[in-house]
């Protein structure tokens, strides 16, 4: 094991966003490639807003991302692991505490007895003022009997911010270089007792011995009070890099309400987890080369954390579309086998009563084609249901036609003469019906596969005729047929 050690560390407030995905996709692949620890902490000391479910919710997030942790809470049968636990920062108050009060001790913190009317009040008059609202560093040098007189009165722990000028080497952001005078003495630890985000993310970073901070750029600002509070404690200070967020469609960040918001919204919707871990990498890493379709292993292989990019990728569905698409080849037929048949049982289709070759050539002659494992349904409903309706759009272009009933009943005396019923005998009917015509086989295949599926597109027409059967498909061919001539478009 490398000393690097990094970790993700959400709040159990909501699903999985597909912003923190990123985060702790770019930490995993990270610590994986240089066989470093990845740790999973969650940041759950804000009682009323984080949940159990939530918390599950997540974690079910990256597990169906393949984000495995090296140490973390627990979850389902995946128990604890790692030896700087607990995990969940509602579990580590008592350090929290411990380390505020050593600050205290060592002069570098203060109790602060202000109560919330008289911040409020001072906040107001500094908006009036048209001031920053800070803090007026009323309690900062309280004397001993000063404090002393305030007896059991509530108090907050605030850090004393000293003078000087912090910098930051971040892997993503460069040199970032701020006067702490920006900042004025924070509050570390709350009345009740509880710790501040500030006090807890760097309590835990510290003593959990993290050697990088991989998080999104919107605590890059955080990160100045952050290392005056590592140093103040005496821990290292982390390197940092702060990654820009994700943006929808619109440039805009990818507000929780949108669809794929959630990461498991993509596997609702049919998207290998392969296929989006690959796409939220591209949003903050390009290899170098013109080269997108990544798996994991190679990801692992050629990541490189100086070549993490500095400005928010636009989100493009499209691109996510297509990666899932080359994804999906990419897996061998049982593997989709595997994935797909569940979501056609779910469908209501009886796919269990069909041999096991006839399933293989089914997933087989959808492989090149579909997009998301959600179109298997729509790309081969026809197989186990008969046909109700015709598309009415490829009805109009393909049977709204004079010639269409000599048509059709031409291929299906085509079909009837197939014989055996192979895919090259099919297509060899098919050719000999174009020779014989001199149209194009477009002309006999486009209403072929309107009468067999319903529908103008789908699986490769030879292949899903060969598989329905002959009798199923002269039975179509008959009420295509019959369906034509009630059309009785111009016929003479
Ligand atoms: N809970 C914080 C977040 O989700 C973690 C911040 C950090 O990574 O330091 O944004």
């Amino acid at each position: 094991m490398s000393n690097v050690r990094v970790r993700i560390a959400p709040s159990p407030s909501g699903f999985l966003h597909i912003g923190t995905a990123k985060m702790a996709v770019f930490n995993w692949l990270f610590a994986r490639q240089q066989g470093g620890t990845f740790i999973l902490r969650l940041e759950d000391t804000d009682i009323e807003r984080s949940s159990d479910e939530f918390a599950h919710a997540m974690c079910e997030g990256f597990h169906w991302l393949g984000i495995d942790w090296d140490e973390g809470p627990p979850f389902g049968d995946v128990p604890a692991k790692g030896e700087y636990g607990p995990y969940r920062q509602s579990e580590r108050i008592p350090l929290y505490q411990q380390e505020a009060a050593r600050l205290l001790d060592e002069g570098k913190a203060y109790k602060c007895f202000c109560t919330k009317e008289e911040l409020d009040a001072e906040r107001e008059r500094a908006r009036a003022e048209k001031r920053p609202p800070r803090y007026n560093g009323k309690c900062r040098d309280l004397t001993p009997e000063e404090i002393a007189a305030k007896g059991d009165a509530p108090y907050s722990i605030r850090f004393k911010i000293e003078e000087g000028v912090t910098e930051i080497d971040d892997l993503v952001q460069g040199t970032v270089r701020t006067n702490n005078s920006e900042f004025d003495d924070f509050i570390i630890q709350k009345p009740n007792g509880y710790p501040t985000f500030h006090l807890a993310v760097v309590v835990d970073d510290g003593m959990m011995k993290i050697s990088h901070i991989l998080r999104g750029d919107d605590h890059l600002t955080n990160a100045t009070r952050h290392v005056l509070l590592f140093k103040a404690l005496g821990y290292p200070v982390p390197a940092f890099a702060h990654l820009p967020m994700v943006l929808d469609e619109n440039r805009k960040k990818y507000s929780k309400r949108l669809r794929g918001a959630n990461v498991l919204d993509w596997r609702t919707d049919g998207y290998l987890p392969e296929a989006i871990f690959n796409y939220v990498v591209l949003l903050g890493w390009t290899p170098g080369d013109d080269r997108e379709l990544f798996t994991k292993e190679e990801l692992i292989e050629c990541f490189d954390i100086n070549r993490l990019g500095q400005s928010a990728a636009r989100f493009d569905m499209k691109k996510v579309q297509w990666l899932n698409g080359q994804h999906i080849r990419r897996l061998s037929v049982e593997e989709l086998q595997d994935r797909v048949l569940p979501i056609l049982r779910d469908a209501g289709f009886d796919v269990d009563s069909k041999p096991p070759e006839w399933l293989w050539k089914m997933t087989h002659i959808c492989q090149e084609k579909i997009k998301t494992l959600n179109e298997i349904v729509p790309y081969t409903d026809f197989f186990f249901q008969e046909i109700t309706e015709y598309e009415e759009k490829a009805v109009r272009k393909q049977w709204e036609k004079e010639d269409a009933p000599a048509r059709m009943r031409r291929i299906r005396q085509a079909f009837e003469e197939t014989e055996p019923w192979t895919l090259d005998n099919l297509k060899a009917s098919f050719e000999r019906m174009t020779e014989e015509t001199g149209e194009n086989q477009g002309a006999f295949i486009h209403p072929t596969r309107l009468a067999l599926t319903g529908k103008s597109v789908g699986p490769g027409l030879f292949e899903l005729t060969e598989l329905l059967g002959k009798e199923a498909c002269l039975a179509r061919m008959d009420q295509a047929i019959e369906y034509v001539n009630q059309l009785g478009v111009h016929q003479t």
